[in-house]
């Protein structure tokens, strides 16, 4: 096996900083969130969700059933007409107050956040919380000018959307769906994942202290049978998925010949490309936080990092050195930079592939450091001698794992970063600007960042190309898919 291994060796020693939890209420039990108020599931069914970091259960989750979901479409349908009659700065005001409420209660939010999922405080609370309410904040400014966003042509809600979202980004992603969907004078129905539901359902009860009027936003949690209820349920005007490539297959096929429109953001296999003549400290940093923020557990990923050969092993060496000083461990902890790895069944896929790596015969590296005994853990991994066939290099991994392939020239790097079934990000590191801007034009990619890596911004719109699905988040582009042009 061609392994290596690294000792984390700090060069300093760090207190342990841990988050204050006192000041998190969280109730033993959750239900589903209908007509403005929570409520128990019509089969009673709850499940605990865990803490990944130590398989402790944190609370008992409503698990919705076919009913709830009959239920929650009633009273988003019944509260349509009068959401979207309402002055357009009048919704608007609830989504500022709703942004306002997640700011009020952001270190609550974060702590949650960090607790379900597994991610370090340090990003739930400097990345997910804030970026969530900076979405309400810029889709409440859309909410009277939304026929600006479309071509100036008159535009109206398309009525009640069903939205599904991941576990990587639980608050943000839900808000990246409830902001655009609610300031275009739609009611919306969300699912959270099953093993993140929690921030969801505090943000059932933001709305509910923002008094945004009952029926407009429904939260079902549930696993893939409520996701695959409410995607198949009558009465739903459009569903908005953001997920996996083949539950993204299975619903776009489910709703093939119904008028249900439909947006999709799938997965991601997404080239990081490093020029000889970039900043390659700065590069590392990039490469890093392209590839082990969230754990690896982004979309949008720099995982297939492309580095020139004139650099390749300068790059790898500092690279290398750099992983070394990555701290892993408890997520609460203020100096951590990988947190556990969301689920045992992620944690299992992770596994499974980078298995694959060292069978096909790419050369392996993961830094050596003290995991806790309990929780999902996966330590920064790096592989090299990556031929462009590998699993490695093809399959969204999402875990702490990049995959690195060398290019020569410019065109040889753009062959390969779009060699890909995906197409969601790509980024490019170079001081020049005119090779930026050419390479970016030719990728294949719905972002494209230049010198940095992982960064987002309620303005801009996301979303992919190929299988990595179809529709737009963010900024005006965001408002199309909640929208029909009427004339
Ligand atoms: P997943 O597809 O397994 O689950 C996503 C959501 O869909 C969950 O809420 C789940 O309960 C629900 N679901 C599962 N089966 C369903 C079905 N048959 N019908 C309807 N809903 C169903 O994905 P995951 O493992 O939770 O998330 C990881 C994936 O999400 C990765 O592939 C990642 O790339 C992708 N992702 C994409 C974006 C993007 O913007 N493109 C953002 C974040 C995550």
């Amino acid at each position: 096996m061609t392994t290596e291994q690294q000792r984390t060796s700090i060069v300093w020693d760090y207190a342990p900083a841990p988050e204050a939890t006192d000041h998190v209420r969280l109730a033993d039990r959750y239900g589903i969130f209908i007509d403005g108020a929570f409520r128990d599931p019509a089969e009673s069914r709850y499940e605990p969700t865990l803490n990944p970091a130590t398989e402790q259960p944190i609370a008992e989750i409503a698990w919705a059933g076919a009913a709830d979901v009959t239920a929650a479409i009633d009273s988003a349908r019944a509260a349509q007409p009068k959401w979207a009659a309402l002055p357009d700065r009048d919704r608007a005001k609830y989504l500022f107050r709703i942004a306002r409420l997640i700011q009020e209660r952001a270190r609550e939010l974060a702590v949650v956040e960090t607790l379900d999922g597994g991610k370090p405080l340090r990003e739930s609370r400097d990345v997910d919380i804030p970026l969530a309410a900076a979405h309400f904040f810029h889709y409440a400014g859309w909410a009277d000018k939304l026929r600006y966003g479309v071509n100036a042509r008159e535009v109206a809600p398309l009525g009640v959307v069903g939205q599904i979202v991941p576990w990587n980004f639980p608050l943000l992603m839900a808000a990246w769906k409830l902001a655009p969907a609610l300031a275009c004078g739609n009611t919306a129905i969300l699912k959270p994942a099953e093993t993140t539901p929690l921030t969801a359902l505090l943000l059932a009860e933001i709305c509910q202290e923002a008094e945004l009027p009952e029926g407009v936003v429904s939260v079902l949690p549930g696993g893939g049978d409520t996701g695959a209820t409410l995607v198949r349920a009558p009465g739903i005007d459009k569903i908005a998925f953001t997920g996996s490539t083949a539950v993204g297959r299975d619903i776009q096929a489910a709703l093939a010949g119904r008028p249900t429109s439909l947006t999709l953001e799938l997965g991601g296999k997404s080239a990081n490309i490093v020029f000889e003549d970039a900043a390659l400290d700065q590069a590392v940093e990039g490469i890093v936080n392209g590839i082990f923020f969230n754990q690896g557990h982004v979309c949008c990923a720099g995982s297939r990092l492309l580095i020139q050969e004139s650099v390749l092993d300068e790059v790898i060496a500092k690279l290398w050195r750099r992983m070394g000083r990555l701290r892993v461990g408890d997520p609460l902890d203020k100096n951590t930079d990988v947190g556990a790895i969301n689920s045992a069944e992620q944690l299992q896929r992770i596994e499974t592939l980078v298995a694959a790596g060292e069978g096909e015969g790419a050369h392996r590296r993961t830094i050596a450091c003290d995991l806790p005994e309990h929780g999902y853990w996966f330590a920064p991994t790096l592989f090299t001698d990556v031929s462009p066939a590998h699993r490695i290099a093809v399959e969204e991994i999402f875990g702490p794992v990049v995959s690195v392939l060398s290019f020569r020239t410019q065109a040889e790097a753009i062959e390969k970063a779009n060699n890909s079934r995906y197409g969601l990000a790509a980024g490019i590191w170079t001081d020049k600007g005119a090779k930026a801007f050419e390479v970016a034009n030719a990728l294949r990619a719905g972002v494209v960042w230049q010198n940095t890596y992982n960064h987002f911004d309620p303005t801009a719109a996301f979303g992919g190309y190929k299988e990595s699905g179809f529709g737009r988040e963010g900024g005006p582009a965001g408002l199309r898919p909640y929208l029909k042009v009427v004339r």
